[in-house]
């Protein structure tokens, strides 16, 4: 039997890969979360968000137009959720 599968655009964002990804920027990486309003993945820690672009591949290169929020200090962040 013919499967015929409609080819539609790429996922904003999967779940299996958003799991596998972690924060670049913090030393502990911390998970990501991300947020489809935005099409941002925001750090646990609150500190840094990176963008995710309309093929659903999110930059997670470290620079500094990364970090919304200064005051977000990685180091005094406390562990996230579903974690040891
Ligand atoms: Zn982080």
């Amino acid at each position: 039997m013919p499967e015929q599968q409609d080819v539609q655009a790429p996922q904003p964002m999967d779940e299996w890969l958003l799991k596998l990804l972690a924060c670049p920027a913090c030393p502990q990486h911390y998970p990501l979360s991300y947020d489809a309003a935005k099409s941002v993945l925001v750090c646990h820690c609150g500190r840094y968000a990176f963008p995710v672009g309309s093929d659903g591949i999110p930059n997670l290169l470290v620079t500094d137009d990364k970090i919304i929020n200064s005051d977000a200090d990685p180091s005094k962040c406390p562990p996230p959720q579903g974690g040891n």
